[in-house]
């Protein structure tokens, strides 16, 4: 078994409505080894793809990405939540729909940050119905740079967008698949 998925076993918990909390080692407090340990399956995964920048979204998305970052060696930027309008233009703007909160909010990226020759791994921590992600593949498709793929930690493979983003073409690598989650609190994993 995958050492995410032995983490998850081990100290996660299924809540109702589909959500798994992992807040004690992924995205509250955070286990920084496990993440280093992550990002090397990702940086194994996207060798010889030429990754020079790594795109998450904020916020629970930025620890993972930041440890990526340092096996990459490249730049991180965070897709930041905001209220404020773009009047100058300077920005990369989309909406996205929370999954966890319920919520449609907009996210920027400045234009300086992601450039047209940029090779760019997305990051995130969950992939559920998929919105986040394809927030992030609109970022980088906006700045006209190349999506390389995305490397994800967890994909609850039982919600639609893992299919719906790899039918689109999207590379996506899930450290650990949840495939079904349960009322009397376990879950299964994808083979
Ligand atoms: P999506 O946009 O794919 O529906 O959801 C992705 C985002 O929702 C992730 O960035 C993550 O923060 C949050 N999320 C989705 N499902 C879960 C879950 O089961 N547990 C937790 N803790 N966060 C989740």
């Amino acid at each position: 078994m995958r050492l995410l998925e032995e983490r998850i076993l081990k100290d996660g918990k299924v809540r109702p409505g589909g959500i798994l909390k992992v807040d004690g080692f992924l995205n509250h407090q955070m286990d920084v080894n496990l993440f280093m340990d992550l990002a090397k399956q990702w940086h194994d995964a996207f060798a010889g793809d030429n990754v020079n920048k790594i795109l998450t979204i904020e916020a629970s998305g930025i620890g993972l990405a930041c440890i990526a970052g340092l096996v990459f060696g490249c730049p991180v930027v965070f897709a930041k939540k905001s209220k404020t309008k773009n009047i100058d233009g300077s920005l990369y703007r989309t909406r996205v729909e929370s999954f966890t909160h319920g919520n449609v909010y907009d996210v920027i990226v400045s234009r300086d940050y992601l450039l047209p020759t940029d090779r760019v791994l997305l990051i995130d921590d969950f992939l559920a119905n998929g919105a986040a992600l394809e927030g992030l593949c609109d970022l980088v498709e906006q700045a006209g740079a190349t999506i390389v793929g995305a490397g994800i930690a967890v994909e609850k493979s039982f919600q639609p967008g893992g299919a719906r983003l790899r039918e689109r073409g999207l590379r996506i690598e899930s450290l650990a698949r949840v495939k079904a989650m349960y009322d009397d609190g376990t879950l299964e994993f994808d083979d």
